[in-house]
């Protein structure tokens, strides 16, 4: 068949937050004439801003999971149960890990980072990345029965940014409501807990550990075989450490083709566009902008949802592409365990119990939103420039 007649191929990879409304998008506005096909791992997206509170006991594993098959069919979408292994941006394909090929006219891709674990390879099996998320959650349940059959167990979280302390208070969370005597250190860089954050958020996160009772270390760690090598060079003993240790991109974006920033994740324009192949479109911790400052986050993730659905919809039909910039003040909320939470705003912050319902309440809804059988949005979307 010609290119000119055969339907127009779009191609989403990877159910990342932004992708969802891509489907949301899909399944209220039909447009004929395209393919379309969603290539995910797993068919759950787990939603990380539940994963802390799902490890302390607040959750069920099933609340913190989007189903991705209900919304595949109401937006008419085939759902291709692999991963993507190889993208070659000059000649429009993508070579799955089963060595299926697809190719594709215009492609969507959320597919997340990695934790980037390199200088902690020396753990072997003690090292359980925080990403993928799916790997993760699976993990966890092993490190709870091993803690439960081996008094005193050695667990170190490695990250001092939000993740990492949200993930030392639940892990003391679940040795606590089990009551098993497992300690919990958490090891951060030289900048210490909450870089960048406001002081006050990083004084109630420091308060939130103490009172827990984890232990933490300040000051670059290097991996040895039975543990961490701290910067005073005391040797921390672990059984299991945790790796919150940033992002980094995937492997395979290095030979697709398409330009990325300094540190490989893909740049794109304020559309969502890759700068350098047009009919690519990412969003979410794949994505880079050009101006420094923005930083990877769920937040950014979802508030590039409706503007990657619109302009995917846009160019299907030919209208004019809608550009946003990305806010530099976001809400941050961060759950301490014990159903407390830190809110941060810019150069403010607040603790308290009512933080943590108030969280709750928003990542429930958001969940709630794409678990509807009938996905239609719940949320107005952001107010938005149009571009030309
Ligand atoms: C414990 C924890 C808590 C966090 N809490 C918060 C928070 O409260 N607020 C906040 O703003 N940020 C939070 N973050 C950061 C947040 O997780 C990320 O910034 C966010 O997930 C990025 O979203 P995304 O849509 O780009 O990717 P993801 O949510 O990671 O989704 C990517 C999807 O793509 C799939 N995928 C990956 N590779 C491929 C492939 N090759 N082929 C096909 N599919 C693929 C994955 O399976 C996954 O389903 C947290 C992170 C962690 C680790």
């Amino acid at each position: 068949m010609s290119s000119a007649l055969r339907p127009k191929r779009l191609l989403l990879v990877g159910g990342g937050h932004a992708q969802l409304f891509v489907l949301e998008a899909l399944a209220r506005v039909r447009v004929p004439g395209i393919m379309v096909s969603l290539v995910t791992p797993d068919v759950f997206q787990t939603y990380s801003g539940m994963v802390p509170g799902w490890m302390a006991g607040h959750y069920a594993l099933r609340d913190c999971q989007i189903d991705l098959r209900p919304l595949a069919r109401a937006a008419g979408v085939d759902l291709v149960i692999d991963t993507l292994a190889r993208l070659d941006g000059d000649a429009r394909c993508v070579q799955l890990a089963s060595g299926r090929r697809l190719g594709y006219d215009l492609l969507s891709l959320a597919v997340g980072s990695e934790t980037d674990t390199s200088w902690l390879e020396l753990l072997g099996d003690r090292l359980l990345a925080v990403k993928p998320l799916p790997d993760f959650c699976a993990a966890w349940p092993r490190v709870l029965a091993a803690a439960l059959q081996r008094p005193g167990l050695r667990l170190a979280v490695v990250g001092g940014g939000a993740a990492g302390v949200e993930l030392a208070l639940a892990a003391r969370a679940a040795f606590a409501a089990r009551q098993l005597s497992a300690e919990v250190s958490l090891v951060s860089s030289q900048q210490g807990l909450l870089p960048g954050r406001p002081t006050s958020a990083r004084r109630y996160a420091m308060r939130a550990l103490s009172r827990a009772g984890a232990h933490l270390h300040v000051g670059p760690a290097t991996s040895v075989d039975d543990g961490l090598l701290l910067a005073d060079h005391t040797r921390l003993k672990v059984d299991c450490v945790i790796a919150a240790t940033g992002a980094r991109p995937p492997a395979w974006f290095a030979a697709s083709g398409l330009a990325r920033d300094a540190s490989g994740h893909i740049l794109v324009d304020a559309c969502q566009r890759s700068v350098s192949h047009p009919e690519v479109l990412v969003a979410g911790d794949a994505s880079a902008r050009a101006e420094p400052g923005l930083e990877r986050s769920g937040v950014h993730a979802v508030r590039a949802g409706p503007i990657l659905a619109e302009n995917l919809l846009a160019i299907l039909a030919g209208r004019p592409l809608t550009s946003a910039r990305p806010q530099r003040r976001t809400l941050y909320l961060l759950s301490c365990g014990s159903r407390r939470a830190i809110a941060m705003w810019g150069n403010w912050s607040l603790e308290g119990r009512w933080v943590w319902y108030w969280k709750r309440w928003i990542d429930r809804r958001f969940v709630r939103r794409f678990t509807r059988s009938d996905p239609r949005p719940q949320v107005a979307p952001p107010r938005q420039e149009q571009a030309r």
